[in-house]
């Protein structure tokens, strides 16, 4: 399994070339050299592809859920075959090291399907008893054909996490990974035709979403749209599908507080606040961007935290002594380096970190960065309110549980937060309390697959995980059956 210098659509169970025949270029952000050219498909091929998904849909929402259960679990099953290949690729495409993607990224990708194979033969639904005069029972019935888009940061993790239930429900799908990172999504169809998936259930769309993903959306027969990605996007799209009403779920940015008080384990907390700050670059929605530490422990803290965070090496991804590999993309690294600029004139002193990592030889024209530590800043100022995305982080103290709330609630996101403390009643407290959709208590990035994953405020609409997506996968019929008289 490799990566072709030319991606294909996988439209229909065939590999196909966009309609304009115009590709464009994926470079490997490790190394700034191309690494495959990708078609620029647009609402043409995802016109195709919907008619595909509306002619497999029937024999596809039937099927019974043990031979829905076969095809699925055979794709899992390919992926994990495939480990090594698509870790391969998926470092190479994303700059993160290639042993995340061997540990973390494909392993999900394969639980992904896995999971959801077996959910569906578990999913049942409800009955409401009038009694003596009427029973309703719920059906739970496949939408149709529905749209599932996905970011860079995670790519067939998150890919996988979209398509898995929508398929198990017996939907068909046309989704479109980033063009920043379409390797795996290709290799993912190669799978998919091994394992049997009947032509057309699966729809893989390559191009950027201004053409490709925006017609996705627009299209008048995808029926539900499942998104991951950032704030801005999400607008754009409830903007386009609501008028429509089309289901939506959006799974958004996120500027997630890491709030550390004096009782807690607290080297178990800077190893992993060292993991929550700096893991995948920083490029995870779930990343604790803004630490709170309370007052008395902030030296120490800073300290150890400081000692570890110089120990971490960035360089070639495929080199497992590095920890961090490259940022995704060279327009990122200008993002974020214009992010750093942007916090000093805000007051911000760099504790560590701050600059563009120069690495030699064929790295030279790569992506990488220092892992960065800022302190002294406003809570309200931009680098504590816009979500950086990258691996950068502010460092600031609180004298109370009510002010650490404050700040921690005082962004327009609300995807995670995490709490380090060995009180338990102040745990359950925060927790409470908290304006997030995740949160952790003395730990970070637990993940069950069968608990609800969103966010509320600028985070995003909706639930995903376990049934809460195979609810938004299907719609909900009440049948009310009278036999009173
Ligand atoms: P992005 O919004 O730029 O792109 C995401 C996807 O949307 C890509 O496939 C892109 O091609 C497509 N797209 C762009 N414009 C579109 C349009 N007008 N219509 C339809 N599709 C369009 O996001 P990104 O830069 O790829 O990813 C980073 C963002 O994703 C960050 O904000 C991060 O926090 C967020 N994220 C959120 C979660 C979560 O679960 N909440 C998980 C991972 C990443």
């Amino acid at each position: 399994m490799k990566i072709p210098a030319k991606l294909s659509n996988y439209i229909g169970g065939k590999f196909v070339a966009p309609h304009t025949k115009q590709y464009f270029d994926n470079p490997n952000p490790s190394t700034g050299k191309l690494l495959c050219k990708i078609p620029d498909s647009d609402k043409r091929d995802v016109a195709k592809a919907v008619a595909a998904a509306e002619k497999a849909f029937p024999a596809w929402s039937k099927l019974s859920p043990p031979k829905r259960f076969k095809i699925l679990n055979d794709i899992a099953e390919g992926i994990l075959t495939n480990l090594d290949a698509l870790a391969k690729a998926e470092s190479m495409d994303s700059g993160k090291p290639l042993w995340l993607s061997k540990s973390v990224d494909i392993p999900r990708a394969h639980q992904n399907f896995q999971f959801f194979a077996t959910a569906q033969m578990q999913f049942s639904t409800g009955a409401h008893h009038m009694r003596e005069e009427a029973i309703n029972y719920t059906l739970r019935q496949p939408i149709g054909v529905v749209g599932c888009i996905s970011p860079w940061n995670l790519p067939l993790y998150l890919f996988t996490w979209k398509i898995a239930p929508a398929l198990a429900v017996g939907n068909c799908v046309v989704a479109k990974p980033s063009e920043i990172t379409p390797c795996t999504a290709y290799l993912l169809g190669q799978i998919c035709e091994k394992a049997g998936l009947p032509p057309g259930v699966l729809n893989i769309i390559q191009g950027n979403g201004q053409n490709a993903g925006q017609a996705i959306v627009e299209h008048p027969k995808v029926k539900a749209i499942s998104f991951t990605g950032g704030t801005a996007t999400g607008a754009r799209i409830a903007s386009l599908a609501a008028p429509k009403f089309k289901k939506l779920s959006l799974e958004l940015g996120g500027k997630n507080p890491n709030i550390i008080f004096a009782d807690c384990d607290f080297n178990k907390m800077v190893k992993t606040s060292v993991g929550s700050s700096f893991g995948n670059n920083g490029q995870i929605c779930l990343c604790g961007s803004r630490i709170y530490i309370e007052e008395k422990i902030y030296d120490k803290f800073k300290r150890a935290f400081l000692k570890q965070v110089k120990t971490l090496k960035v360089g070639d991804p495929l080199n497992v002594k590095s920890n961090l590999g490259a940022l995704s993309s060279a327009g990122h690294l200008e993002k974020i380096l214009n992010h750093i600029e942007i916090a000093k004139e805000e007051g911000a002193k760099v504790l560590t970190g701050g600059k563009q990592i120069k690495l030699g030889g064929k790295f030279s024209k790569g992506s990488y960065m220092e892992p960065t530590v800022l302190e002294g800043l406003d809570i309200n100022c931009r680098t504590n309110q816009e979500e950086i995305f990258g691996p950068v982080v502010t460092l600031t103290p609180f004298k109370t549980e009510a002010a650490a709330l404050k700040m921690a609630n005082g962004t327009n996101y609300g995807l995670s937060a995490t709490i380090w403390t060995s009180d338990l009643n102040r745990a359950h407290r925060m927790a409470e309390k908290l304006e997030a959709g995740i949160v952790w208590v003395n730990c970070w990035l637990k993940r069950d697959l069968r608990t609800p994953f969103g966010g509320v405020k600028n985070s995003g609409v909706g639930r995903e995980g376990g049934w809460e997506a195979m609810r938004f996968f299907t719609e909900a019929k009440n049948v009310c059956v009278a036999y009173g008289e």
